[in-house]
C-alpha cells in the first residue's frame, strides 16, 4: 500500500493487526488469520448477507476465526517460549470469565482451547457456576479468585470429584476460616492457591489494581499466618498454586518482568517455608495495541505477545534456577489479549450535521450592515489571511445572534446570516491544510467538524469509551478508495450529550474528529468500531432504554465467504420494559384502555382502533433501535 492512497489516513496497517485490510473496490476486509491465503472477506459484502438472512444493524459481529485465533497465538507463543527458553515445565492458561460472559463466547473458548488444555478462571460464584457447565480437558485448570463464601467453597471443592481441576485462591486469612470449615463439613480436600500482593506498581488505566493499596491479595505477614495455620491444621500439602494479578493493559513490557520476578521472590520464599508450590499463576494484563502505536501508552502496548510470553517464561526459569526449584506450571489469566480482536460494533449513520454549506446567498441592500459585513469576508479569503478570516466571520456571526436574541433582525435575516457564515467555515476548512502550525485554527475547525448520528448507543455497546475514554479502531466500512473529504463526530441516539465517540485513532496520532465521506444518497454507510470484544458487552446498560444489539457470530470460509454459526436477537422494547419492572402486557391493556375511552367519547372513530393497537405492539415488540 502507498502512503497517498485515500484510506492511508486512518492507520489500518498500523492497528489493524493483520486481521482487517483495504479492498481494491474500497471496502474494508477481514482477513482469516488462520488461512492467510484465503480471499480476504469484504465486511459490507457480509453485512448485506447477514441482512439478508434478516440480521440488521445495529450489530454486533463476532468473528469466530479471530477467536479461534486469539486462543492459538497465546497458547502457541508461551509453547514457542517454553521451547526456547528450555523451560521444563508447561503452560496451563485460564480464561478469565469476567472479560466476556456471553455463552457463544465462553463455549468457543472451551472448544477451542482444548487441545491446549486452556482453563477457565471465575471471579464470583455466577461464574464458576457458568465454568462447571462446560467439559474442559482433563488436565485444564478452573482457577476461583474473588471474595467467596461457603457455598462457592463447597461447589468448588466438590467440583473435583468430576474431575475439574478447581483450585480455590485464597484472597485473604479470613476467607482460611470458611475453607477449613467447608472442608470439615464434607471431610474432602481442596486445591488451594494464595493470592499475593505485589509491591510493584504498573503504569496506565489500571494502575490502582497494583502495588500495596490493591484492594486485592496479601501482604506477607498474612502470607505467614496463612501458612502457619495450614501447616497447624495439616493442610499445607493443600497450597499448590501462588497468585497475583496487576490489572488489565499492562502498556510497558519491562512492568512485566519487575512484577513477575516479584512474584518469583514470594514463589521461592514460599517454597522456602515448605510450601509444595506446583503452579505459578501470574494473572492477567497481556495489552492489546489498540492504536497501534507499539509504545508504552494507555492504548497501546510496548511489546507483542510473543514478546510477553519470552519475559515471563526466561523471568521465572531464571529465578527457579537460581533458588534451585523446580520449573513449575505456568498460568496466565489472560483474557483481553484472546478476546477484544474478536468482536466489532457495526452500525449505519443516520444522518449528518453539517456545519459548513457549499453555496451562501449574496448580501441584499435591506440586510443588517453586519449580514453585509460577514459576506464581505470572502473578498479577503485567502491562506494568508486564514486566522484573521475566521476570527471577523465568528465576531460578526456573534453579533448578530446577539441582536436576533434582541429582538432586533428576524427569523429569515438570522438563517441567511448562519448559512453565509458556514458557506465561509467550508472555504476556510479547504483552505487550512494549507496552513502549516496553525493550533488555534485548527482547534477551531475542529470544532465546526460535522455531527454524523449513529444507530448505535455508546452506554449500551461501548462503555468503556464513555467510562475511561477507552480508544478503539473506528473507521467507516464502504468508499475507502475515495478521498475521505469531510470530518465528523460521532453522536449516539441516546439523548445524552455523552453520546459521542470524539477521540479517533488515525495515522499519525489520535484526532478529535473522523475523515468521513459525504452520507452516499442511495445507500447506507456503516461505520466499524473494531476489537470491542473484552468487557464491553456485560458492563453496558440501558441508558433511554437501549437495549442489547443484534448479535451475529460468523465464520470466515477459505473461499472469502462466511458462515452464519449463530443470531442472537437484540432486546425488543417489551424485554427492555420488563428489566424496568414494567410488565409489557399491562402497557398494552392501558393502551388500549385509552383508546377505547376515546372511542366511547368520540374522540376516535372505532375503525382506527385496530391501527392504533397495530402500532403500539408492533413498538413494543421491536426493536430498540432505529429500524
Ligand atoms: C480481570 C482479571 C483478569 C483479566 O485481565 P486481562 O487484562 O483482561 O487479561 C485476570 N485475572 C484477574 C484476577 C482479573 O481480575
Amino acid at each position: 500500500m502507498t502512503e497517498n492512497e485515500p484510506h492511508s489516513i486512518y492507520g489500518i496497517d498500523r492497528w489493524g493487526m493483520d486481521l482487517v485490510s483495504v479492498l481494491p473496490n474500497g471496502e474494508l476486509g477481514l482477513k482469516n488469520p488462520l488461512q492467510p491465503d484465503a480471499p480476504i472477506a469484504s465486511l459490507p459484502k457480509i453485512i448485506r448477507g447477514l441482512n439478508e438472512r434478516g440480521v440488521h444493524v445495529p450489530m454486533l459481529l463476532r468473528v469466530s476465526s479471530f477467536l479461534d485465533h486469539g486462543i492459538r497465538t497465546l497458547n502457541e507463543s508461551f509453547a514457542q517460549a517454553i521451547e526456547r527458553v528450555q523451560y521444563k515445565g508447561v503452560y496451563r492458561g485460564v480464561f478469565p470469565i469476567k472479560v466476556n460472559q456471553q455463552a457463544q463466547v465462553i463455549d468457543r473458548i472451551v472448544e477451542f482451547g482444548r487441545p491446549f488444555s486452556y482453563g477457565l478462571e471465575a471471579g464470583s460464584k455466577p461464574e464458576l457456576v457458568i465454568a462447571l457447565a462446560h467439559s474442559l480437558a482433563k488436565d485444564a485448570l478452573v482457577v476461583c479468585n474473588g471474595v467467596k463464601d461457603a457455598e462457592f467453597i463447597r461447589l468448588a471443592i466438590l467440583s473435583r470429584k468430576l474431575g475439574f481441576n478447581t483450585v480455590i485462591v485464597l484472597e485473604s486469612a479470613k476467607e482460611l476460616d470458611t475453607v477449613l470449615e467447608v472442608m470439615e463439613e464434607l471431610d474432602e480436600e481442596p486445591l488451594l492457591g494464595v493470592r499475593v500482593k505485589l509491591t510493584h506498581r504498573i503504569g496506565g488505566n489500571w494502575a490502582e489494581s497494583s502495588g500495596d493499596r490493591s484492594t486485592f491479595g496479601m501482604h506477607t505477614d498474612q502470607l505467614v499466618e496463612v501458612v502457619d495455620r495450614l501447616k497447624e491444621a495439616g493442610y499445607l500439602h493443600c497450597l499448590k498454586l501462588q497468585h497475583s494479578h496487576l490489572g488489565s493493559q499492562i502498556p510497558d513490557v519491562h512492568d512485566v518482568r519487575r512484577a513477575v520476578d516479584e512474584a518469583c521472590r514470594y514463589f521461592v520464599e514460599l517454597s522456602a517455608e515448605g510450601v509444595p508450590l506446583t503452579h505459578l499463576d501470574l494473572g492477567g494484563g497481556l495489552g492489546i495495541d489498540y492504536t497501534g502505536e507499539k509504545s508504552a501508552t494507555e492504548n497501546s502496548i510496548n511489546y507483542s505477545v510473543s514478546e510477553y510470553c519470552d519475559n515471563v517464561v526466561e523471568t521465572v526459569a531464571y529465578a527457579m534456577d537460581e533458588a534451585g526449584l523446580k520449573h513449575p506450571t505456568l498460568v496466565t489469566e489472560s483474557g483481553r489479549a484472546v478476546v477484544a480482536t474478536s468482536s466489532m460494533l457495526i452500525f449505519d449513520v443516520l444522518e449528518a450535521t453539517l456545519y459548513d454549506a457549499s453555496s451562501a446567498p449574496s448580501p441584499e441592500p435591506d440586510d443588517h450592515h453586519l449580514v453585509r459585513d460577514l459576506a464581505s469576508i470572502s473578498g479577503y479569503l485567502g491562506v494568508k489571511r486564514l486566522q484573521e478570516c475566521l476570527n471577523d466571520a465568528l465576531y460578526y456571526r456573534n453579533e448578530l445572534r446577539a441582536l436576533f436574541r434582541r429582538g432586533y433582525i428576524d427569523l429569515r435575516q438570522m438563517a441567511r446570516a448562519e448559512r453565509i457564515y458556514l458557506h465561509l467555515m467550508s472555504k476556510i476548512k479547504t483552505l487550512a491544510p494549507m496552513v502549516e502550525n496553525a493550533p488555534e485554527l485548527d482547534a477551531h475547525l475542529e470544532q465546526v467538524a460535522d455531527i454524523y448520528h449513529c444507530n448505535f448507543s455508546l452506554f449500551q455497546s461501548l462503555p468503556d469509551v464513555w467510562a475511561i475514554d477507552q480508544l478503539h479502531p473506528v473507521v467507516p466500512l464502504q468508499m475507502l478508495d475515495k478521498e475521505p473529504d469531510r470530518r465528523a463526530i460521532l453522536s449516539d441516539i441516546t439523548c445524552d450529550s455523552d453520546g459521542k465517540v470524539d477521540r479517533f485513532i488515525l495515522a499519525d496520532g489520535v484526532s478529535p474528529s473522523l475523515p468521513v465521506h459525504e452520507l452516499p444518497e442511495d445507500s447506507s454507510y456503516y461505520m466499524g468500531v473494531f476489537f470491542v470484544g473484552a468487557y464491553q458487552e456485560t458492563l453496558g446498560d440501558l441508558h433511554n432504554l437501549f437495549g442489547d444489539t443484534n448479535v451475529a457470530t460468523i465464520d470466515l470460509r477459505n473461499d472469502g465467504g462466511f458462515d452464519l454459526l449463530h443470531e442472537q436477537e437484540g432486546d425488543t422494547i417489551a424485554e427492555v420494559l420488563s428489566y424496568v419492572e414494567y410488565d409489557p402486557r399491562d402497557c398494552v391493556d392501558a393502551f388500549r384502555k385509552m383508546v377505547d375511552r376515546a372511542i366511547s367519547s368520540g374522540d376516535l372513530k372505532s375503525k382506527d382502533r385496530k391501527l392504533m393497537m397495530a402500532a403500539y405492539r408492533d413498538s413494543i415488540n421491536g426493536y430498540t433501535y432505529y429500524e
